[in-house]
């Protein structure tokens, strides 16, 4: 029975410190772990070397909406569907993997990482509870998160049709990138 507890704690340390480790604030250890607020807030200072930042998680569902949220969340929640679909990985081990999944795509696509993995986890949750869903793109038929309030039978996703302001910031990026060359 003491080894069991043993190992399970030391299994929660392993598991919070990957959390830490990912970005995640002190709520979702608090939500993923059976360790107290007290040796979670030791854990993170002795992780990060700074204490985790105080408050609420200020994260709303609509967060998820704008343009460029939208892709990266869609992108997270598709690796995710398909990690839960076709291996055991489940719960918070499962978030892991997919967000680590992600961030592999976003640097070997030399993308901007937009999605942070406390957002990750608030996307599973809005989904869980219904309050964001899935729905297919009518054109390339790719699946992207939505208002669940809010689903269209023709809904088009921000890939096939780019607003101008998202045109605008890539080439904006572009043009940044080419200065950072010139200047290189
Ligand atoms: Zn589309």
């Amino acid at each position: 029975m003491k080894v069991k507890s043993i190992l399970s704690e030391g299994r929660q340390i392993q598991l919070a410190t990957e959390l830490v480790g990912l970005g995640a604030r002190l709520q979702v250890l608090e939500a993923s772990t059976t360790l107290s607020r007290e040796r979670l807030i030791k854990l993170y200072k002795e992780v990060k070397g700074v204490s985790p930042p105080k408050g609420m998680l200020p994260y709303s569902e609509d967060w998820f909406m704008g343009w460029q949220p939208n892709m990266h969340a869609s992108l997270f929640i598709n690796i995710f569907k398909y990690i839960t679909e076709y291996t055991s990985v489940r719960g918070i081990d499962a978030t892991i993997k997919s967000y680590q999944l992600y961030l592999e795509h976003v640097e070997a696509s030399n993308l901007q990482r937009i999605l942070s993995f406390t957002r990750a986890w608030t996307l599973n949750r809005f989904i869980d509870s219904k309050v964001l869903t899935m729905t297919a793109c009518v054109e390339c038929k790719g699946h992207f998160i939505a208002h669940s309030l809010d689903i269209q039978s023709n809904h088009v996703c921000g890939l096939c049709h780019v607003p101008s302001r998202a045109g605008k910031t890539k080439q904006a990026a572009l043009e940044a990138k080419a200065r950072e060359q010139c200047a290189a």
